[in-house]
């Protein structure tokens, strides 16, 4: 079959940019290439893996998953359902780490640790984006950590793996806390199409989602360097809250909350120069 006969095979399915991603994947093209190649013959074994990955989102699957990979910060990052998908909030919490890291030390070299690191999106895309960084990704589950492994291998940076619990086996200190933790309050009602595909270790943080929030900041203190970032995504409402949480551990820390593009509180900084 040809490019563009798939292309047509697959929109009496599923949406028609969703084929045309799982195509271009399968092919190694971007989505728009694939139109100059619409009569390009495709051989069987691809015909077969589109078909599979259309069947797949028909089962509702999300598209990052049945294509196997999500751009983060204009690197590929390989997800399954072991991982969060990465989320454009996220981007702007590693953006504005890197203004911060910036901001306020004067070298490069820093011990920088990331809890509950997923696929790995944030500390990786610091690594890249900061080489001279010495970065640690920490996450409770061997399932993501094998996954964050990859990408690391993939993107070509060389960080450390911890498997555990946020901090509480960590015996060293960092200049920089980074972490999205598992934030959502347990019987929060969210889509379907995350709560039945996406792993609830990293979504559900107890009762009032500040379960993992709760476990940094008992070890904060004794995990951070004299001059300290602690970066964190927050869910919308949790501002007060961790706010609150960071100043009772942390009292001589500076405090920043910062809104994401669409205005909503999504991200604490608490720093100390
Ligand atoms: N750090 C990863 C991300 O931001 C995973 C976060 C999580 O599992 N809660 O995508």
């Amino acid at each position: 079959m040809t490019v563009e006969e798939l292309i047509i095979e697959g929109k009496k399915y599923v949406h028609s940019t969703h084929a045309k991603m799982i195509l271009a994947d399968i092919l190694g093209v971007g989505t728009l290439e694939l139109l100059t190649i619409l009569d390009q013959k495709v051989d069987d074994n691809c015909v077969l893996l589109y078909q599979q990955k259309i069947q797949k989102l028909m089962e509702n699957k999300p598209i990052q998953y049945v294509i196997g990979n999500v751009n983060f910060y204009g690197y590929s990052f390989l997800v399954d359902e072991n991982v969060l998908i990465p989320r454009f909030e996220t981007e702007e919490l590693v953006e504005n780490t890197l203004s911060y890291i910036e901001k306020l030390f004067d070298h490069r070299d820093l011990k920088v640790i990331d809890l509950g690191c997923g696929s790995g999106c944030i500390g990786i895309t610091l690594k890249k984006k900061i080489p001279s960084l010495n970065v640690t990704l920490l996450d409770i589950s061997p399932l993501a950590l094998e996954v964050a492994k990859k990408n690391a291998n993939n993107l070509g940076v060389s960080v450390s793996f911890i498997e555990g619990d946020m901090l509480e086996n960590i015996h060293e200190k960092f200049d920089v806390i980074i972490s999205n933790p598992p934030y959502l309050c347990d019987l929060e009602k969210i889509d379907p199409l995350v709560s039945q595909n996406e792993p609830p270790l990293a979504l559900y943080g107890g009762e009032d989602g500040l379960d993992y929030y709760r476990k940094i900041f008992l070890k904060a203190l004794s995990c951070v360097s004299a001059s300290f970032l602690i970066a964190l995504e927050i869910g919308e409402d949790q501002r007060e809250a961790i706010v609150t949480l960071a100043k009772t551990t942390l009292p001589t820390a500076t405090i920043e909350a910062k809104k994401d593009l669409q205005g909503r509180d999504r991200m604490i900084f608490i720093f100390q120069k």
